[in-house]
């Protein structure tokens, strides 16, 4: 349960004053649905004013404070803008303007004759020096003061800077006061304020250390709880798997084994002979070869007399899996099926009832293979194929299947940088397929403007002509995506007309069956041109497919491009990427398609991206999606969470998890950043 001195913090943002049902809606969409989201919503960036005497002291364009007196209210004919002309200190004229009806309020804010000062940005109007709509206007200096940092924050609309800042405040008188949770060493080493100062300073003024200790907090939060997970997993029952290799000396592989595959699955074999069950994660670039590493994991289960389950993110890929995994199991006379949430009735029945009664020896699935409803004779491994599109959550969930916990090796081709593996995956031991298996050529990539698209699609006819078959990636822009489909569909459409019913379509509102139909026939070769949105992003798997077309390219990010680009170049024939860009290429956006022609290394390449995207973040910008934090930017992941993990890992490997007195600090923390999974874990045991 979470402290009691936590739950004010954790009331919704409509118990706050003036924050109703309506107010509460522009709030939600940035995120904001409780008071702890609405104090850790720090600004983007300060407005810093000059205070000025007079406006002799001033310079145009700058935002400034400056005492001045109203001569004059002047209305102007028509729709023209409503002045105060005012005056300074030393005689200069200054007009304070106004559109729209704001006359009223600048009649009462700015009465002729009474000094007031002044806070805006100082323009230049023809000769005529003004402030348009004054950002702040007090009538004393004191109170101008007051005004000389100012936070600016992310907004949506309905929301404004004063309101959001006034929310920020209010929600800052609800911290309770904490113990410290940060190691006594890093906050002197660091000079880190308390939590409570950290937050209070963090919305004053630029701080770095406050910032930086609110980043850290997130950090610790996060590495503390996947650390309690592997302390807690250690603590599990699993069933060592002992085997004498006679399935798999039955396989006939048609490549011999990289050096990188025969290492990870050393690895994994020495895991699975352990009492306490495997969690390691085998990370490894597109076309690594990690099917295969899978599939010896998988046969050692079977060889011990227990089944295997491989988990993949979806329908498509489960499928392929399969078919890949019972070609190659077939001189072994292993018992493969598949299971999605497609199947149904009697088919479904029967497949139940073979991982029940233990004929069936390996199951592929999509989640469908978790459900209450199934059950196993003896699962001893769990694989999950691109693992970074499951959470901790259902990482956990999945664990709990077995008799007994049974091992987990989870997978996944997004070849993201060291910090955030650790970040993502601290639970977990990493094997890394460093080594592409040999032959792979390069894939030949080719930035070209989307004006050439007539030679584009002419290149394509002469590309199917010599039994090539290509994949064409409309955009994805996230903000609608019934327009993106519509912007691929229509893409299918013109290609159809053009090149006949060579070509297919896939997209993420097809059902299920459709997008079947439509891959299989791609992956037979009886279509040759794939166009699809990005859910061809991960796995797919079509040798004879060796051109990959992405329109408006730089708007993927540089570790999409590289997963869709991996595509392409999996078989012996030269391979091609040609990258469309849009006419509009930003400064980054230019940098990330010159490193795709110049790189193929997905590790190097997410290194840049990090480094691309971290970039102009010096306060904390919020990230999308592909970063499990909120607080903490790009540049402190990158600096601070290997303190942070050593910080968590002393904490639990020297007091034993969280009783000593800094460990129930921290348990405090683990339910302020919602980690508590990490908590729980250690109570459900
Ligand atoms: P990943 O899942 O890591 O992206 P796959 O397991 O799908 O990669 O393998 C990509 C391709 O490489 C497959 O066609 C597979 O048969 C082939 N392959 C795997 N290992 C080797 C190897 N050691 N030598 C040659 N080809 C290999
Ligand atoms: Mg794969």
């Amino acid at each position: 349960m979470r402290p009691d001195m936590l739950n004010p913090l954790f009331a919704d943002t409509e118990s706050m004053d003036g924050v109703g049902p309506k107010m509460r809606k522009p709030l939600a969409k940035l995120g904001l649905t409780r008071i702890r989201d609405v104090i850790y919503h720090l600004p983007d960036r300060f407005v810093q004013r000059h205070c000025a005497a007079t406006l002799d002291d001033a310079t145009i364009g700058e935002q400034l404070i400056v005492p001045l007196t109203p001569i004059e209210h002047k209305a102007s004919a028509g729709r023209g803008p409503f002045r105060v002309m005012a005056q300074d200190d030393a005689g200069n004229i200054c007009s304070i303007t106004y559109f729209g009806r704001a006359s009223y309020t600048a009649k009462k804010q700015l009465p002729v004759g009474e000094k007031r000062w002044v806070a805006g940005k100082l323009e230049q109007y023809g000769q005529m020096l003004q402030i348009v709509h004054p950002d702040h206007i007090a009538d004393n200096s004191s109170g101008a003061m007051a005004k000389l940092v100012e936070p600016i924050y992310p907004l949506a609309e309905g929301l404004t800077q004063p309101r959001m800042a006034a929310l920020v405040t209010q929600g800052l008188g609800h911290l309770p006061d904490v113990p410290e949770w940060v190691e006594p060493s890093v906050m002197q080493k660091e000079g880190w304020p308390t939590w409570k100062q950290a937050l209070v300073d963090g919305h004053k003024a630029e701080n770095k250390a406050a910032r930086d200790r609110l980043a850290y907090d997130e950090l610790l939060a996060n590495s503390l709880a996947l650390m309690l997970v592997r302390a807690a997993n250690r603590g599990r029952k699993g069933q060592p798997l002992q085997t004498d290799g006679h399935l798999r000396n039955k396989l006939q592989l048609p490549f011999p084994l990289t050096g990188a595959q025969k290492r990870s699955i050393a690895e994994i074999e020495g895991d699975l002979a352990q009492s306490s069950p495997m969690l390691r994660l085998l990370q490894g670039d597109v076309g690594a070869g990690k099917t295969v590493v899978a599939l010896e994991a998988l046969l050692i289960a079977v060889e011990a007399g227990a089944q295997g389950a491989m988990l993949a993110p979806t329908e498509i890929l489960a499928r392929q899996h399969y078919e890949t995994l019972r070609q190659m199991l077939a001189p072994t006379g292993v018992q493969i099926a598949l299971l999605t949430g497609r199947d149904k009735g009697k088919a479904r029945e029967s497949i139940l009832m073979g991982l029940m009664d233990g004929s069936i020896d390996i199951v592929v699935g999509t989640h469908a293979i978790f459900q209450d409803a199934v059950h196993y004779r003896n699962l001893a491994l769990v694989v999950i194929d691109e693992q970074h599109r499951f959470g901790v959550g259902q990482r956990l969930m999945l664990t709990k299947k077995g008799r007994v916990t049974p091992h987990c090796l989870a997978m996944t081709a997004t070849p993201i940088p060291r910090t955030l593996t650790l970040a993502e995956y601290g639970e977990m031991d990493v094997s890394r397929l460093d080594e592409l298996p040999p032959g792979r050529q390069a894939i030949d990539t080719r930035v070209i403007s989307a004006e050439r698209l007539p030679d584009v699609v002419a290149g394509l006819e002469r590309h199917f002509a010599q039994g090539n078959q290509a994949y064409w990636v409309c955009p994805m822009v996230r903000e609608n995506e019934n327009e993106d489909i519509a912007a691929a569909e229509a893409r299918y459409a013109g290609l159809k007309e053009r090149l006949g019913n060579d070509v297919v379509l896939v997209h993420g509102q097809l059902k299920a069956d459709e997008k079947d139909a439509a891959m299989e026939r791609f992956a037979k070769g009886d279509a040759k041109l794939l166009v699809a949105t990005t859910v061809i992003e991960v796995g797919v798997d079509v040798p004879n497919a060796t051109l990959m077309i992405i329109e408006q390219a730089e708007r993927f990010g540089l570790a999409q491009l590289h997963q869709l680009r991996g595509r392409v170049g999996r078989g012996s024939k030269k391979s091609i990427c040609l990258l469309i860009r849009g006419e509009h290429l930003s400064q980054t956006g230019r940098e990330r398609l010159a490193l795709m022609r110049e790189t193929q290394d997905g590790f190097r390449l997410a290194e840049e991206d990090l480094r691309l995207r971290g970039g102009g973040e010096l306060l904390g910008t919020r990230q999308s999606g592909d970063s499990p934090f909120n607080v903490a930017n790009l540049e402190q992941i990158q600096r601070l969470l290997p303190v942070a993990h050593d910080d968590a890992k002393l904490l639990v490997e020297r007091d034993g998890g969280l009783d000593s007195p800094r460990g129930s600090a921290a348990r405090i923390l683990l339910y302020l950043f919602e980690r508590d999974w990490g908590v729980q874990l250690l109570r459900g045991g």
